[in-house]
């Protein structure tokens, strides 16, 4: 099946970089892995199979020889803001969901995107980070917590489509009930720290564990998706803290859509159980797609032989580059068109149900569940 034809609501995303930040050979290469060791982005990038059909495609797609100086020799004779348009256009993304949390100086503003960008783009918030500023901004654990729960509330009405939290790689995914004792109580170290230094980074259990209760709350009343990262992801990851089957317990008391990310990878066995069995959980297959190349169909195979299409949803992860979007919005649409051609030739589906079924995860559930 050819899937380009539909449009991909992309639910999961961060912004790009301005084009000066990836003009060179290691800059550019060092987008694809999710690696922070510069000797795996000068030695051992340009080896993985990612990065070399990456570039095959680019070539293809620029009319220029398969090298990386040779794409960023072509792609600077354009203007950037003509090649990211026709890499979002190529990709056929008619919506980014967007988490600001992840930003740098060379990023993008939410404004300076949404020029950019030939599609609507939309914010999400991100918990960890809002709550370290509020942190350093408030001297009381009450007064940051007010401020916190009065913002998450009006999250809605400020505009954010969702919730992001990345409580997976700062305490890990075994939440606890919430204690406001044992959350004040680490508090003060942090408050000591952000007097010192200007800034922390909260990674404090009792305290990441009792926001994110609190941000349940809030988005329960407002109808709000909240998506927890799980499985592989940022370079701070403890793997073993991000199985999503530690988040039994909240998904069982949440009463708002949960967007669980990364396809829970490799835990995505785990993570397909979860959104076959409870109503409020979906599968998100960001960031496997694109890097899990070759052993998407697979993935696929397995998420799809077990779990609703209802309950799936497509998203790149991508950021940094607009080639990111559109490469893994190539992958993502060959492993789906793949596996859903195999499940016609089985008899499983007719083709009208397998198009539904692709049209369902490479947008329409995103559609229904942001309320877009
Ligand atoms: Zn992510």
């Amino acid at each position: 099946m050819n899937l380009s034809a539909i449009p991909i609501i992309d639910h999961h995303a961060h912004s790009l970089l301005k084009p000066k930040a990836t003009h060179n050979p290691i800059d550019f290469q060092r987008w694809f892995t999710e690696s922070t060791d510069r000797e795996m982005h000068i030695q051992h990038v340009p080896q993985s199979l990612f990065f070399r059909s990456g570039v095959r495609w680019l070539a293809e797609l620029l009319d220029c020889e398969p090298t990386v100086e040779a794409i960023l020799a072509v792609r600077e004779v354009h203007s950037y803001e003509a090649w990211a348009e026709r890499l979002f256009r190529e990709a056929n993304i008619s919506v980014l969901l967007c988490d600001y949390g992840y930003q740098s100086s060379d990023a993008y503003t939410h404004t300076e995107l949404r020029a950019l960008l030939p599609c609507r783009v939309e914010p999400i918030l991100r918990l960890e980070t809002f709550a370290q500023d509020l942190i350093v901004k408030h001297d009381t654990f009450e007064q940051m917590r007010e401020a916190f729960v009065e913002a998450i509330g009006n999250a809605r009405n400020a505009g954010y489509v969702a919730l992001k939290s990345i409580i997976a790689y700062r305490s890990g995914l075994a939440i606890e009930l919430p204690s406001r004792d044992k959350a004040a109580a680490a508090f003060g170290p942090l408050k000591e720290e952000a007097r010192r230094t200007g800034h922390i980074r909260l990674a404090s259990k009792p305290l990441c564990d009792y926001l994110v209760w609190l941000a349940i709350e809030q988005a329960s009343a407002q109808e709000l998706p909240v998506q927890f990262h799980t499985g592989f992801g940022d370079s701070d990851a403890d793997l073993r803290n991000a199985n999503p089957l530690h988040l039994r317990l909240l998904i069982e008391k949440a009463r708002c859509p949960l967007i669980l990310l990364h396809a829970g990878w490799p835990f995505y066995r785990e993570l397909a159980h979860l959104a076959a069995i409870y109503s409020n959980v979906w599968l998100d297959l960001s960031l496997a797609i694109p890097f899990a190349t070759t052993g998407i169909p697979a993935m696929l195979r397995d998420i799809l032989g077990m779990t609703p299409f209802s309950k799936v949803m497509f998203a790149t992860d991508a950021f940094t580059m607009p080639e990111i979007f559109w490469l893994a919005a190539r992958w993502g649409r060959w492993g789906l068109g793949r596996v859903l051609d195999e499940f016609i030739d089985e008899g499983l589906l007719s083709s009208d149900e397998a198009w539904d079924s692709a049209e369902a995860i490479l947008g329409g559930n995103a559609r229904g569940v942001y309320h877009l």
